[in-house]
Protein backbone atom coordinates (compact mmCIF):
# COMPACT_ATOMS: atom_id res chain seq x y z
CA UNK A 1 0.00 0.00 0.00
CA UNK A 2 3.16 2.51 1.07
CA UNK A 3 4.29 1.59 -2.60
CA UNK A 4 1.18 2.68 -4.03
CA UNK A 5 0.80 5.45 -2.32
CA UNK A 6 4.73 6.42 -3.08
CA UNK A 7 4.48 6.02 -6.64
CA UNK A 8 0.95 7.86 -7.04
CA UNK A 9 2.97 11.20 -5.16
CA UNK A 10 6.03 10.62 -7.27
CA UNK A 11 3.55 11.16 -10.25
CA UNK A 12 1.68 13.77 -8.82
CA UNK A 13 4.97 15.74 -8.21
CA UNK A 14 5.65 14.92 -11.74
CA UNK A 15 2.70 17.05 -12.78
CA UNK A 16 3.30 19.68 -10.53
CA UNK A 17 6.45 20.20 -11.95
CA UNK A 18 4.77 20.79 -15.01
CA UNK A 19 2.41 22.85 -13.69
CA UNK A 20 4.81 25.29 -12.12
CA UNK A 21 6.55 25.82 -15.41
CA UNK A 22 3.87 26.54 -17.45
CA UNK A 23 2.18 29.01 -15.08
CA UNK A 24 5.57 30.54 -14.83
CA UNK A 25 5.43 30.98 -18.69
CA UNK A 26 2.11 31.91 -18.73
CA UNK A 27 1.57 34.78 -15.73
CA UNK A 28 5.46 35.98 -15.68
CA UNK A 29 7.98 36.31 -18.57
CA UNK A 30 9.69 39.65 -17.15
CA UNK A 31 13.12 40.00 -16.85
CA UNK A 32 16.31 37.29 -16.31
CA UNK A 33 13.66 34.45 -16.19
CA UNK A 34 12.14 35.21 -19.62
CA UNK A 35 14.26 33.12 -22.09
CA UNK A 36 13.54 30.35 -19.22
CA UNK A 37 9.41 31.11 -19.60
CA UNK A 38 10.11 31.33 -23.45
CA UNK A 39 11.88 28.06 -23.26
CA UNK A 40 8.95 26.20 -21.62
CA UNK A 41 6.32 28.40 -23.07
CA UNK A 42 2.89 26.00 -23.95
CA UNK A 43 -0.32 27.20 -24.85
CA UNK A 44 -2.17 26.23 -21.97
CA UNK A 45 -1.89 24.72 -18.27
CA UNK A 46 -3.35 21.61 -19.41
CA UNK A 47 -2.56 20.83 -23.05
CA UNK A 48 0.75 19.81 -24.79
CA UNK A 49 3.19 17.50 -24.45
CA UNK A 50 6.60 18.15 -22.26
CA UNK A 51 9.84 18.27 -24.19
CA UNK A 52 13.07 19.16 -23.13
CA UNK A 53 13.54 22.96 -22.64
CA UNK A 54 17.25 22.79 -24.50
CA UNK A 55 16.18 20.50 -27.66
CA UNK A 56 12.99 20.90 -27.82
CA UNK A 57 12.65 16.79 -28.09
CA UNK A 58 9.11 15.54 -27.28
CA UNK A 59 9.71 13.43 -24.70
CA UNK A 60 8.20 9.58 -24.82
CA UNK A 61 6.62 7.83 -22.21
CA UNK A 62 10.25 6.07 -21.33
CA UNK A 63 11.93 9.69 -20.46
CA UNK A 64 8.72 10.67 -18.73
CA UNK A 65 8.45 8.12 -15.32
CA UNK A 66 8.93 10.40 -12.60
CA UNK A 67 12.38 9.89 -10.56
CA UNK A 68 12.69 6.62 -12.34
CA UNK A 69 14.14 7.92 -15.97
CA UNK A 70 15.92 10.64 -14.15
CA UNK A 71 18.54 8.18 -11.94
CA UNK A 72 18.48 5.79 -15.78
CA UNK A 73 19.52 9.08 -17.79
CA UNK A 74 21.44 10.24 -14.92
CA UNK A 75 20.02 13.48 -14.85
CA UNK A 76 20.48 13.92 -18.51
CA UNK A 77 18.46 14.56 -21.58
CA UNK A 78 18.80 11.53 -23.87
CA UNK A 79 18.74 14.00 -26.92
CA UNK A 80 21.34 16.84 -26.16
CA UNK A 81 22.72 15.82 -22.94
CA UNK A 82 22.01 19.07 -21.58
CA UNK A 83 21.11 18.69 -17.54
CA UNK A 84 17.59 18.06 -16.50
CA UNK A 85 17.19 20.46 -13.98
CA UNK A 86 17.38 19.09 -10.46
CA UNK A 87 14.05 20.33 -9.24
CA UNK A 88 12.36 17.20 -11.41
CA UNK A 89 13.53 15.05 -8.91
CA UNK A 90 13.40 16.74 -6.49
CA UNK A 91 9.86 17.76 -6.12
CA UNK A 92 8.34 13.92 -7.78
CA UNK A 93 10.29 13.11 -4.08
CA UNK A 94 8.83 15.29 -2.14
CA UNK A 95 5.50 14.70 -2.97
CA UNK A 96 5.60 10.99 -2.69
CA UNK A 97 7.35 11.47 0.53
CA UNK A 98 4.37 13.88 1.89
CA UNK A 99 1.59 11.55 0.58
CA UNK A 100 3.32 8.94 2.32
CA UNK A 101 3.77 10.45 5.42
CA UNK A 102 -0.27 11.65 5.15
CA UNK A 103 -1.67 8.49 4.98
CA UNK A 104 0.60 7.02 7.77
CA UNK A 105 -0.56 10.26 10.07
CA UNK A 106 -4.47 9.86 9.10
CA UNK A 107 -4.02 5.92 9.59
CA UNK A 108 -2.36 6.59 13.37
CA UNK A 109 -5.25 9.04 13.78
CA UNK A 110 -8.17 6.63 13.94
CA UNK A 111 -7.78 5.08 10.70
CA UNK A 112 -10.74 3.32 8.60
CA UNK A 113 -9.87 0.17 10.58
CA UNK A 114 -8.86 1.90 13.84
CA UNK A 115 -5.58 1.69 13.67
CA UNK A 116 -5.40 -1.33 10.83
CA UNK A 117 -4.12 -1.74 7.76
CA UNK A 118 -5.33 0.85 4.78
CA UNK A 119 -6.33 -0.51 1.71
CA UNK A 120 -5.88 0.83 -1.66
CA UNK A 121 -10.05 1.18 -1.50
CA UNK A 122 -10.02 2.75 1.75
CA UNK A 123 -9.01 6.17 -0.07
CA UNK A 124 -12.58 5.97 -2.56
CA UNK A 125 -14.46 5.03 0.15
CA UNK A 126 -17.17 7.06 1.64
CA UNK A 127 -15.25 7.48 5.27
CA UNK A 128 -13.55 9.69 7.56
CA UNK A 129 -10.45 8.79 5.85
CA UNK A 130 -11.36 8.85 2.21
CA UNK A 131 -12.73 12.39 3.02
CA UNK A 132 -9.65 13.67 4.77
CA UNK A 133 -6.82 12.18 2.59
CA UNK A 134 -7.79 13.88 -0.94
CA UNK A 135 -7.72 17.62 0.49
CA UNK A 136 -5.01 16.73 2.37
CA UNK A 137 -2.93 15.63 -0.41
CA UNK A 138 -4.25 18.91 -1.95
CA UNK A 139 -3.15 21.34 0.51
CA UNK A 140 0.19 19.39 0.54
CA UNK A 141 0.90 19.77 -3.02
CA UNK A 142 -0.21 23.51 -3.04
CA UNK A 143 2.69 23.75 -0.61
CA UNK A 144 5.15 22.00 -2.58
CA UNK A 145 4.16 24.45 -5.37
CA UNK A 146 4.11 28.06 -3.28
CA UNK A 147 8.15 26.29 -1.84
CA UNK A 148 9.04 26.04 -5.24
CA UNK A 149 7.45 29.15 -7.10
CA UNK A 150 8.81 31.23 -4.15
CA UNK A 151 12.25 30.11 -3.98
CA UNK A 152 13.01 29.85 -7.50
CA UNK A 153 10.73 33.28 -8.95
CA UNK A 154 10.25 35.03 -5.55
CA UNK A 155 6.38 35.11 -5.73
CA UNK A 156 3.35 34.00 -4.56
CA UNK A 157 0.72 32.87 -7.18
CA UNK A 158 -2.87 33.88 -6.26
CA UNK A 159 -4.10 31.31 -8.20
CA UNK A 160 -2.56 28.50 -6.43
CA UNK A 161 -2.75 30.29 -2.86
CA UNK A 162 -6.45 31.69 -2.73
CA UNK A 163 -8.82 28.37 -3.35
CA UNK A 164 -6.20 26.43 -1.31
CA UNK A 165 -6.95 28.84 1.86
CA UNK A 166 -10.60 28.11 0.64
CA UNK A 167 -10.80 24.81 0.95
CA UNK A 168 -8.31 24.71 3.84
CA UNK A 169 -11.04 26.71 5.52
CA UNK A 170 -13.51 24.15 4.61
CA UNK A 171 -11.61 21.09 5.41
CA UNK A 172 -11.21 22.68 8.84
CA UNK A 173 -14.73 23.98 9.97
CA UNK A 174 -14.80 19.93 9.20
CA UNK A 175 -12.22 18.09 10.37
CA UNK A 176 -13.11 16.40 13.67
CA UNK A 177 -15.42 13.92 11.48
CA UNK A 178 -18.50 14.82 13.76
CA UNK A 179 -21.24 17.03 11.19
CA UNK A 180 -22.98 19.15 13.18
CA UNK A 181 -24.21 22.48 13.13
CA UNK A 182 -23.07 23.41 16.50
CA UNK A 183 -19.43 21.89 16.23
CA UNK A 184 -19.32 23.82 12.56
CA UNK A 185 -19.78 26.88 14.12
CA UNK A 186 -17.56 26.36 17.42
CA UNK A 187 -14.65 25.20 14.55
CA UNK A 188 -14.95 27.84 12.24
CA UNK A 189 -14.85 30.93 14.77
CA UNK A 190 -11.69 29.21 15.59
CA UNK A 191 -10.40 28.98 12.23
CA UNK A 192 -11.31 32.96 11.85
CA UNK A 193 -9.29 32.93 14.28
CA UNK A 194 -6.53 31.18 13.20
CA UNK A 195 -6.55 32.81 9.76
CA UNK A 196 -6.58 36.45 11.23
CA UNK A 197 -3.76 35.33 13.15
CA UNK A 198 -1.71 33.79 10.21
CA UNK A 199 -2.37 36.66 8.06
CA UNK A 200 -2.60 39.49 10.17
CA UNK A 201 1.34 38.97 11.85
CA UNK A 202 2.62 39.01 8.18
CA UNK A 203 0.30 41.95 7.45
CA UNK A 204 1.54 44.03 10.08
CA UNK A 205 5.32 43.67 9.22
CA UNK A 206 3.65 44.52 6.21
CA UNK A 207 2.43 47.75 7.26
CA UNK A 208 5.07 48.56 9.39
CA UNK A 209 8.18 47.94 6.85
CA UNK A 210 5.17 49.55 3.83
CA UNK A 211 6.30 46.41 1.89
CA UNK A 212 10.27 45.96 2.48
CA UNK A 213 10.35 43.05 5.22
CA UNK A 214 8.59 40.79 3.30
CA UNK A 215 5.95 40.56 0.29
CA UNK A 216 2.43 40.52 0.11
CA UNK A 217 1.95 37.14 -0.93
CA UNK A 218 3.38 36.15 2.55
CA UNK A 219 0.29 37.66 4.20
CA UNK A 220 -1.83 35.05 1.94
CA UNK A 221 0.67 32.39 3.26
CA UNK A 222 0.35 33.36 6.18
CA UNK A 223 -3.74 33.08 5.79
CA UNK A 224 -3.51 29.76 4.52
CA UNK A 225 -1.33 28.53 7.08
CA UNK A 226 -3.53 29.63 9.40
CA UNK A 227 -6.37 27.96 7.65
CA UNK A 228 -4.72 24.34 7.24
CA UNK A 229 -3.53 24.53 11.04
CA UNK A 230 -6.19 26.05 12.69
CA UNK A 231 -5.71 27.43 16.44
CA UNK A 232 -3.78 27.42 17.92
CA UNK A 233 -1.31 25.47 16.06
CA UNK A 234 -0.92 28.32 13.69
CA UNK A 235 1.66 29.86 16.31
CA UNK A 236 3.56 26.55 16.33
CA UNK A 237 3.52 26.84 12.64
CA UNK A 238 5.07 29.94 12.83
CA UNK A 239 7.58 29.21 15.23
CA UNK A 240 8.52 26.08 13.35
CA UNK A 241 9.45 27.90 9.78
CA UNK A 242 10.91 30.84 11.86
CA UNK A 243 13.51 27.83 13.22
CA UNK A 244 13.90 26.49 9.90
CA UNK A 245 14.32 29.75 8.42
CA UNK A 246 16.92 31.15 11.27
CA UNK A 247 18.66 27.81 11.27
CA UNK A 248 18.94 27.79 7.20
CA UNK A 249 19.92 31.66 7.16
CA UNK A 250 22.93 30.78 9.37
CA UNK A 251 24.23 28.29 7.63
CA UNK A 252 24.63 30.20 4.36
CA UNK A 253 26.04 32.98 5.76
CA UNK A 254 28.45 30.09 7.25
CA UNK A 255 28.61 29.07 3.96
CA UNK A 256 29.62 32.19 2.67
CA UNK A 257 26.43 31.40 0.21
CA UNK A 258 24.75 35.08 1.52
CA UNK A 259 25.42 38.16 3.44
CA UNK A 260 24.22 39.15 6.59
CA UNK A 261 20.96 41.59 5.24
CA UNK A 262 20.42 39.60 1.67
CA UNK A 263 16.92 38.39 2.20
CA UNK A 264 15.71 34.65 1.81
CA UNK A 265 12.30 33.94 0.55
CA UNK A 266 9.91 33.88 3.14
CA UNK A 267 7.51 31.89 1.77
CA UNK A 268 9.48 29.15 0.99
CA UNK A 269 10.16 28.43 4.79
CA UNK A 270 6.90 29.67 5.69
CA UNK A 271 5.64 26.25 3.50
CA UNK A 272 8.11 23.91 5.19
CA UNK A 273 6.60 25.01 8.53
CA UNK A 274 3.17 24.64 7.47
CA UNK A 275 3.98 21.12 6.27
CA UNK A 276 5.83 19.91 8.92
CA UNK A 277 2.73 21.70 11.71
CA UNK A 278 0.07 20.29 9.14
CA UNK A 279 1.29 16.24 9.56
CA UNK A 280 3.13 16.64 13.02
CA UNK A 281 1.64 19.72 14.64
CA UNK A 282 0.06 17.66 17.51
CA UNK A 283 2.86 14.95 18.07
CA UNK A 284 4.99 18.60 18.39
CA UNK A 285 2.88 20.49 20.68
CA UNK A 286 2.63 17.38 23.18
CA UNK A 287 6.44 16.55 22.94
CA UNK A 288 6.98 20.31 23.86
CA UNK A 289 4.54 21.06 26.19
ZN1 LIG B 1 17.43 17.88 -24.93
Amino acid sequence: MTAIIFVLGLAVGSFLNAYIWRLHAMTDSRGLSGQLAADHRLPRIWEGRSMCPKCRKTLRWLELIPLVSFIIQLGRCRGCKARIDIQYPLVELATGILFVLSVWNLSSHGGPASGGEIGIWDLFRISDFGFRILPQWYLLAVLVILFVYDLRFGLVPDRVVLPAILIAFLYGMIRPGQINQLSMIHNSLFMILATTVGAGFFALQYYLSKGRWLGAGDIRIGALMGAMLGFPLIFEGLAVSYFIGGAVGIGLLAAGRKRFGETLPLGTFLTVGAAIAFLYGQELWNWYF
